[in-house]
Formats: structure tokens, C-alpha cells, sequence
């Protein structure tokens, strides 16, 4: 029942108890009569009274457990706010802290009674309060204010990086009242947006002086390869033509033009490989060919190789459907690669080369060797450009270190793998798995 209510039904029994003293000073002759009317009606005043009353308890009941429950409510968000792990703080519209948590005091490293009643802007460096002031300013005009970071000042002097959101309490009339700020510290972001910032500026760096080396061999080997083929074509052509002419020391001497001019131009073409490869701008010339022909016959062309140093070169396959479709030239030179560096780092026992089916679509090329292995904290460089696990054997085998990252660069260009086992003196494999057809990237 509400308090309208209960004054109604008093004003009603008063009311009632006003007409009855109305009506005995009106017929005193027939007082009998009315006194029992009056009993009644004097009864059920007193009945509805007792009604009202009881109502009004019941309502003042269900008043204190409301009450009750609404500051356990105020006490529950009043331990939120005081233990939230965020700073929050409320200001007037000056930025005076009227309110102020646990976490906000720590992140001051002030006791939380010095806090209170203290402007916001103390606790912002010296430089910066200007600006700060400026933007509480503009705050009036906002619902809300995300993200913004700023530096706040320790009571010690201690300056960190902070983010602040704010919102505007306003009064019913829209005027802002107040505001309640969230704070939090940030210097773990900022650092780790800073070393993200130099790690980014050193991979551009890095980005950078690739492209540059890359070009620069790029523009070299060019430069190189048109004096080379001269060299090369006359040293050719003296020995075709003036052969029989020479005294045999003068015939070695231009045979060693020539072959040394062969050497540097494959290696000339090896650094131009490379940095095709390393831009992208190598591709692929695709076509259906017989895988198992293609490896025969460039394990044959290096069998002089394998049998100047005595060793074995087997050939093997189980492939029921030898067709694939790939670039003949650069698998040929995939294959090169690994079957002459097999012979190179072997002395004794052999090659074991050979073609097998993984399903039916992919094959997997193996190239087996008995030779001095490769060290194994070594083999995860080994693909690596210039890279080579022992300068003093490799200066005794040649070879500039460029072979496996071009072979690794171009198995990746025909969407396969290349893998290496490899134990120290007893020998390496490497194997790389490809599609049965490749596709243009
Ligand atoms: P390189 O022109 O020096 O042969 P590669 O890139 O082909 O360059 O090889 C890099 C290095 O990996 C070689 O110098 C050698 O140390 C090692 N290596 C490659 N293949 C083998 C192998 N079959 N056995 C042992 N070591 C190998």
C-alpha cells in the first residue's frame, strides 16, 4: 500500500466518525437508535484501520529488505571499484579526485587519504600539464574519451606511460557533473611496441641490404659474363684452329684459359641463378618429361666424376608411371647439385641415387652417399646461402657455397621438399619429394 493510500483511508475513517458526531447533535430524540448504528459503524472504521495498519507494516517490511538489499549492492560495487585491478579515480569537472581505488594509489605510490581532494594534473610531469589542462577542457563537450595516453608522474618522481578512458557523469539536465577515469599502466605495451618498431626498422634494413646485395651481384655477374665469353671464345677458337700449331706447353696454357673461363662462367651463372631465384624472378619452363630418363641420363653424365675417384654410382627406381610434369632444366640441376656434391664429399664407397613413388601424386628423389657426413648442429644451415660446413675441405673440393640454396630455392619453387640425414663420417642423404605436376606459382 502506498502512503496515499493509507492517508486516504484515515481521512475516510475520520470522515465516517465525523458524520456519526454530525448525526447525534442532529437527533438527540433518537439517540438509542443510533448509538448501536454508531457501534457498527465505529467497528468497521476500526476494522478497516486495523487493515491499513497491518498493511503498512508488511510494506514496511519489504522497505527495510530493500533497503538491506541495496547496500549489500552499494558495499559489493564499492569493493569492486576498490579492488579492481585497474586505477580508477572520480573528479569534479576541475579534475579534482573526489574518489580514488587501491590499484589508482598504488599506481601513484601514495597513501590513498593524500589522494583524495588533490588535482588530477599534480600527478602529471611538469611539461605536460599545460596540455593536459587543454584536454580537460575539451572533455566537457565529450561522452567519452578511449585511449588516451599520456605520462603520469609518481609521487618519488617516477614517470610512466598510462592509458586513460573517461566518461562524463552528467545531472539531469546534461550539465557534466563529473567524471570517472579508468588508468592503466602501459609501460609493458609501450616497450613492446618499441621493440617491435626496431625490430620491424631492422627487417627493413635487412629487406634493404638484400635487395641491394642481391643486385649488386646481379649487375656483377652481367658485367662479368661479357668479357668472360670472349675470353672463353678465343681461348676456344685458338685451340680449334691453331691446335696442331702450338708446342705443347703453349697448347696447356690456353687448354687452362679455357677450362678455368668454363669454371668461372658456371659459377658466374650459379650467382645469377640465385639472385633470379632470390627476387622471384626465376620461372619455371613446365612441361610432361620422364622423370626416370631425365635421372639416368644426368647420373651418367656425371659417371667420370664418380669413377675418377673410384667410387660407386647406382641408380635405382620403382616408379611404375614415370611421367611428371616439371621443368627438365632446373630439375636436372637439382639433381646435379646434390649427385656432385655427393661425389665431391665422398673418398671411398659410392652414390646411391634413386627415384621413388610416395603415392599417386608425388615422387621423391633420393641421392644417398657413403662419404665424411655433414656435422648435425650443421644441418639446419646447410641450405643457407654461402654456406659451407669446412672452408679448408671445401677450398680443397671448390664451390662457393651458393649450390644447396639455389637446389632448396627451387624445390620450393616447384612446391616440394628437400630434407637431409647426414652422420658425421658415415655419409648424408638428402631427399626432396615433389608433385607429380607441378603448377606455376
Ligand atoms: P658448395 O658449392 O660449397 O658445394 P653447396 O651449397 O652445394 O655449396 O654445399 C654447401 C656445403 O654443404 C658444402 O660446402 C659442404 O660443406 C656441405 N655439403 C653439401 N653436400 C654434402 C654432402 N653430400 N656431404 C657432405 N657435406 C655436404
Amino acid at each position: 500500500m502506498n502512503p496515499d493510500k493509507f492517508g486516504q483511508q484515515i481521512k475516510e475513517v475520520s470522515q465516517r466518525s465525523q458524520l456519526l458526531q454530525n448525526r447525534v447533535s442532529e437527533s438527540p430524540l433518537r439517540q438509542e437508535n443510533l448509538l448501536s448504528q454508531a457501534f457498527e459503524e465505529l467497528s468497521t472504521a476500526l476494522e478497516e484501520l486495523r487493515v491499513a495498519e497491518e498493511e503498512l507494516r508488511a510494506q514496511n517490511e519489504q522497505l527495510a529488505i530493500a533497503q538491506e538489499q541495496v547496500e549489500a549492492e552499494r558495499l559489493r560495487y564499492q569493493e569492486l571499484f576498490e579492488f579492481a585491478p585497474d586505477g580508477y579515480f572520480v573528479t569534479d569537472t576541475y579534475g579534482k579526485i573526489l574518489e580514488a581505488n587501491r590499484a589508482a594509489a598504488i599506481l601513484l605510490n601514495i597513501s590513498k587519504k593524500f589522494l583524495i581532494g588533490k588535482p588530477l594534473s599534480n600527478f602529471i610531469p611538469q611539461e605536460e600539464r599545460s596540455a593536459f589542462r587543454e584536454q580537460l577542457l575539451r572533455l566537457c563537450d565529450l561522452e567519452r574519451l578511449q585511449e588516451w595516453e599520456i605520462r603520469l608522474e609518481q609521487r618519488k618522481g617516477h614517470i610512466f606511460d598510462a592509458s586513460l578512458n573517461v566518461t562524463t557523469v552528467r545531472d539531469r539536465e546534461g550539465k557534466p557533473t563529473a567524471w570517472r577515469w579508468l588508468v592503466r599502466d602501459i609501460t609493458a605495451r609501450k616497450q613492446a611496441e618499441e621493440k617491435l618498431r626496431a625490430i620491424q626498422l631492422q627487417n627493413m634494413q635487412l629487406q634493404e641490404v638484400a635487395r641491394i646485395k642481391t643486385q649488386i651481384m646481379s649487375v656483377l655477374s652481367h658485367e662479368l659474363r661479357t668479357p668472360l665469353n670472349s675470353i672463353l671464345g678465343f681461348s676456344q677458337l685458338l685451340l680449334r684452329r691453331y691446335y696442331h700449331l702450338f708446342p705443347p706447353e703453349l697448347r696447356d696454357m690456353v687448354e687452362r684459359i679455357a677450362n678455368s673461363g668454363k669454371h668461372l662462367l658456371a659459377l658466374i651463372e650459379t650467382i645469377l641463378d640465385f639472385s633470379r631465384l632470390e627476387t622471384d624472378r626465376l620461372e619455371l619452363k613446365l612441361q610432361e618429361l620422364n622423370i626416370v630418363e631425365l635421372v639416368t641420363a644426368t647420373t651418367e653424365e656425371l659417371r667420370c666424376l664418380a669413377e675418377q675417384k673410384n667410387l660407386t654410382l647406382v641408380l635405382h627406381s620403382n616408379l611404375q608411371n614415370p611421367r611428371i610434369i616439371n621443368d627438365p632444366i632446373r630439375l636436372q640441376q637439382v639433381l646435379v647439385n646434390l649427385v656432385s656434391n655427393a661425389i665431391k664429399f665422398t673418398d671411398t664407397g659410392g652414390v646411391f641415387v634413386e627415384v621413388q613413388q610416395l603415392n599417386h601424386n608425388r615422387v621423391a628423389l633420393m641421392v644417398k652417399d657413403t662419404g665424411i657426413g655433414i656435422p648435425e648442429s650443421e644441418l639446419t644451415n646447410i641450405f643457407g646461402e654461402f654456406w659451407q660446413v669446412d672452408r679448408s675441405t671445401t677450398r680443397k673440393h671448390g664451390g662457393v657455397g651458393l649450390g644447396l640454396a639455389i637446389v632448396d630455392k627451387l624445390v620450393r619453387l616447384m612446391r616440394g621438399t628437400i630434407t637431409v640425414e647426414s652422420k658425421l663420417g658415415e655419409g648424408s642423404t638428402f631427399r626432396v619429394e615433389l608433385p607429380r605436376e607441378v603448377s606455376q606459382l
